[in-house]
């Protein structure tokens, strides 16, 4: 039995103009030229396609950099409203390389890593250890040697085990190593709504019957130095409910440890990723967040601690815009009468998962023209070999998409390139970045041979047919 559907969901509005970059999704800069290509930091994506090729990431440097400076200052204004300070740590693993490092240690801002890979780039882009964190659940005694040996500023321990990893890494080393706790503080957050439990039912952090017994720990094992503790609830929020409830759990918990300083809300700060999102300010959530922390220290009559955020996404994320060019074009007719366009572009699931790993939405514009056609209801799609390898689930493009168009996907700036696979051997592509009218490669593109010389089969074969 077919059932009718709905071809288009409630949420997606028929554009008054399908060539409108709209502000909310569309890093700052972005317009079109005058053959109206869209320009991104002031190069065309049409030039950046043909120099490139595609699928390409674009990073406009001055949006990154722009926004890392908005939150760093939303945070610090809030909590020197309050009579403290905060430190904001850029969380790397939303899109990690040596240049965005330096973007975001020049903007003032420390980088919070998550494994060693993510540290060996942050320390070889020349950050000063001191100002990078370290968190995770399952860090190695390689991982938090090196860590400890570099001079990292803080480490957030995430278990019992850890605790005595920390210690036998630290034996003998003669030095200190400064530590958070991570706390489960059973307030799990996504979008408008927030779910408050004893504990949450996850793999991150101690739950906060058990965080004093890991403090009593800690302070038995010399050279760890615990200095706070450490929360994170969620990611892709738009309101402070649940930060707030979060924070009052975790300010009680500070207080009944004692002798802490600092308290790390995480990140999980919010982006539009289509016209129809609308996540709250930054200033907004930053106010309401460290008033929550005030009002649970006054109720306690105790000062405020040193805040510190790890914002991700709300930085990188709207910096960014995805390349593809457009191929295969298929009209599929839908039970209730309608029809969907089918856009086929050379990317797809190995350049953005979030689309098949987390039901994400995105918008799409073509990028190479401007284009008077009605606007057609289309899903763009990738060239892998599966049915769920969907860039854009939902958009209106102009009708007259046509094979060879340079086709641009906005707000993948977090979480694509981080999350980028080679599945059915698709090289990774190059990540440029633009600024002021100037490209240049910050992180290289894969070919097919950087994937074969990893199979050793196909090496030994070479060395035989070449013998
Ligand atoms: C993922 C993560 C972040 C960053 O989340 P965003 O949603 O990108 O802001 C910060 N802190 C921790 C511990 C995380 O796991």
């Amino acid at each position: 039995m077919s059932v009718a559907q709905t071809a288009a969901p409630a949420w997606l509005a028929v554009p008054d103009d399908a060539n409108a970059l709209p502000d909310a999704v569309w890093p700052a800069g972005a317009d079109r030229d005058a053959e109206g290509a869209i320009r991104l930091g002031g190069v065309s994506t049409r030039a950046l396609a043909a120099e490139f090729g595609t699928p390409l990431y674009v990073i406009d440097e001055e949006a990154a950099r722009e926004a890392a400076r908005m939150t760093l200052a939303a945070f610090r204004d809030a909590a020197t409203r309050h009579g403290t300070d905060a430190q904001v740590y850029y969380a790397g693993k939303a899109f990690l390389s040596a240049d965005v490092v330096r973007w975001m240690l020049a903007e003032g801002l420390r980088v919070d890593v998550c494994t060693g890979g993510e540290l060996a780039v942050a320390l070889g882009a020349g950050a000063d250890p001191s100002l990078l964190g370290f968190h995770g659940n399952n860090k190695s005694m390689i991982e938090l040697a090196a860590a400890v040996d570099a001079g990292i500023g803080s480490i957030v321990i995430d278990s019992f085990d850890e605790i005595e990893r920390l210690g036998a890494v630290l034996d003998g080393r003669g030095v200190a190593q400064r530590v958070l706790i991570r706390v489960n503080s059973g307030v799990h957050a996504e979008t408008h709504d927030f779910l408050a439990t004893a504990h949450e039912d996850q793999k991150f952090g101690f739950t906060i019957a058990d965080a004093p017994a890991a403090a009593a720990r800690i302070r038995e094992i010399a050279g760890l130095e615990l200095v706070g503790l450490h929360g994170h609830i969620g990611s892709q929020i738009f309101g402070t409910s649940g930060f707030e409830e979060s924070a009052t759990r975790l300010v009680a918990l500070l207080h009944e440890i004692g002798g802490l300083t600092t308290l790390n809300l995480g990140g999980g700060f919010g982006i539009a990723y289509t016209s129809a999102d609308d996540p709250s300010p930054i200033a907004d959530l930053a106010d309401g967040i460290v008033a929550a922390v005030a009002r649970a220290c006054g109720g306690l009559g105790i000062p405020l601690p040193m805040l510190a955020f790890e914002p991700g996404r709300v930085i990188i994320g709207r910096a960014g815009v995805t390349l593809y060019e457009v191929g295969t074009i298929k009209p599929v007719s839908l039970d209730d009468g309608a029809s969907r366009l089918y856009v086929s572009v050379d990317g797809g699931m190995s350049d953005n998962a979030r689309t098949a790993l987390y039901g994400a939405q995105y918008s799409a514009r073509i990028a190479s023209r401007a284009s008077e056609a009605r606007p057609q209801l289309s899903r763009v799609v990738g060239r892998h070999c599966e049915s769920g390898d969907i860039v854009v689930d939902h958009e209106y493009l102009p009708a007259d998409v046509a094979a060879g168009d340079v086709l641009a996907v906005p707000a993948t700036g977090a979480y694509c390139f981080a999350l980028a696979s080679n599945y059915n051997y698709v090289p990774r592509p190059p990540v440029v970045a633009v600024r002021g009218g100037e490209a240049r490669v910050i992180v290289r593109g894969e070919s097919i041979d950087d994937l074969l010389a990893r199979d050793v089969g196909l090496a030994a074969r070479s060395i035989e047919g070449n013998a």
